[in-house]
């Protein structure tokens, strides 16, 4: 199968393109055909010599994507499902805030972490993603936005879809490298956001990459019991190699780091949590941001949404202490916008209908 071009970094395309005897300037030409104009077929490339586009639509696509389903919610949340060319099914999701417009991207087929409150974690990962499907979400959504003729462009990208980034990490690499490139999109990487589950080594080799781009982490709980009960990743990366991580990425960035807390009634939302996280991060508040997640709830899980006196208590513990944090506000819950909802569903779905099939056969 061909891949997509959008996989290859500035740097990557230019050498691909000296190798197969052009000159030096066409990547600069090609990219900027992809990224300002936004063209979806080679041909379109029109100040290209035609031996160029044959040579890239001989061994190249564009798009590998077809959109299956979108799904705009009330609040201008915009859901999308996305076939990959292997049949599997990804999610992409648009967010309008005051300061722009950020889309959440998927990494892999699934997630092979298994956090036991998360619809992503009870599909097994399949596969990783390609650094070109990850970078062709962000240009699927630009040219949603493109076509409603608004002038209005991506401006933020979270890495907080379905699959561990950091269990992907050279794709995820790239695909920064592509986005953030001045050359292409040029999305800044201040506003660029990768979320991990905590995969400590990776951690390190993040934080000695030397890119602004902002890290956040799924911490859940201030202790290893309740962690490992909640993620069973804490088993492979409890605190004790967690924090050191975690202290090295502050020492060698000096950047904040924000770490995601989702709040699930009676298991992790008590004073005790808020006072033992307070604790936890006291030696790295001036670098630290607790965002507060109140959960989604998914179908066949045994969590509920903690009470709003929980939430409003939680929040207060951590600022009395000198922790700064903030309650995630929502996003297109009418449209199953939390990680990995509508994937699921759609899965189900899928799996119903063949059952029926058969039955009526
Ligand atoms: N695998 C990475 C990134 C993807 S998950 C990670 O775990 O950090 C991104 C965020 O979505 C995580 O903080 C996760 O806790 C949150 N999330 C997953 N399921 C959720 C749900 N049902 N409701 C609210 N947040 C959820
Ligand atoms: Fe994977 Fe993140 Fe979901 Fe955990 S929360 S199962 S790491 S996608």
């Amino acid at each position: 199968m061909k891949q997509s071009i959008y996989g290859l970094t500035f740097e990557q395309l230019t050498s691909w393109l000296e190798e197969h005897g052009e000159k030096k300037f066409r990547s600069k030409q090609v990219w900027d055909w992809l990224y300002q104009k936004r063209v979806t077929e080679f041909s379109q490339m029109k100040n290209v010599n035609q031996s160029c586009i044959d040579l890239l639509a001989e061994h190249f696509t564009i798009e590998t994507l077809t959109e299956e389903i979108k799904q705009e919610s009330q609040d201008g949340t915009i859901k999308f499902l996305f076939k990959l060319d292997d049949g599997n099914v990804i999610e992409t999701v648009l967010m309008r805030f005051n300061y722009g417009l950020s889309v959440c991207v998927t990494t892999q087929v699934g997630c092979n972490i298994g956090c036991s409150f998360c619809a992503s974690g009870i599909l097994r990962k399949s596969r990783d993603l390609t650094s070109g499907e990850i970078v062709e979400q962000i240009m699927q959504v630009q040219h949603h936005l493109d076509k409603q003729g608004k002038d209005e462009r991506v401006s933020h990208i979270v890495v907080m879809g379905i699959g561990e980034p950091f269990d992907n990490y050279d794709n995820l690499m790239d695909f920064l490298n592509v986005v953030n490139d001045k050359k292409g999109l040029s999305i800044g990487a201040r506003h660029i956001t990768v979320s991990t589950s905590g995969i400590a080594p990776k951690m390190y080799e993040f934080a000695d990459e030397g890119i602004q781009v902002n890290l956040a982490l799924s911490i859940h709980a201030p202790n290893n019991e309740l962690r490992t009960q909640i993620m069973k990743i804490n088993r492979a990366y409890p605190l004790e190699k967690l924090m050191p991580a975690i202290d090295y990425y502050l020492e060698k960035t000096n950047r904040r780091i924000t770490f995601e807390y989702i709040l699930l009634r009676d298991v992790n939302d008590h004073k005790k949590e808020a006072e033992e996280l307070a604790a936890l991060l006291k030696d790295k508040r001036h670098l630290s941001y607790v965002n507060l997640i109140p959960y989604n709830p998914v179908a066949d899980h045994p969590y509920e949404r903690s009470e709003k006196e929980a939430i409003l208590t939680f929040y207060q513990t951590l600022m009395d202490r000198g922790i700064k944090c903030g309650v995630r506000t929502e996003h297109g819950t009418d449209i199953d916008a939390a990680c990995g909802q509508l994937r699921s569903k759609q899965i189900e779905k899928e799996k119903a209908r063949k059952k029926k099939q058969m039955q009526t056969n």
